[in-house]
């Protein structure tokens, strides 16, 4: 595989892939590989990756699959399954 910046958005696709199949624990490994590789090449991870990715349990976020999502106040409000909640502004 390429640079760190490529195989990252690789491991995105393969963890929202995952989670839209209902195969979660696989899409926590993916997430964890690809906060591996951004932490050892220090290049970041896409604002995208770090929005829909649990902080708690790791899982990509699929809304309908294990997530909700709702507006509150100017926020984007994510609920994982596993009950952690994160909170964005709304652009
Ligand atoms: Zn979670």
């Amino acid at each position: 595989m390429g640079i760190p910046e490529e195989r990252i958005d690789r491991l995105h696709a393969l963890a929202r892939e995952a989670a839209e199949n209902g195969e979660f624990d696989r899409s926590r490994e993916y997430v964890r590989l690809a906060r591996r590789i951004a932490q050892r090449h220090r290049c970041g991870l896409p604002r995208e990756f770090k929005r829909f990715t649990c902080d708690r349990c790791d899982v990509y976020l699929r809304p309908g699959a294990n997530a909700r999502v709702r507006l509150q106040s100017g926020h984007v409000v994510i609920q994982c399954d596993c009950g952690e909640i994160a909170r964005y502004p709304y652009e």
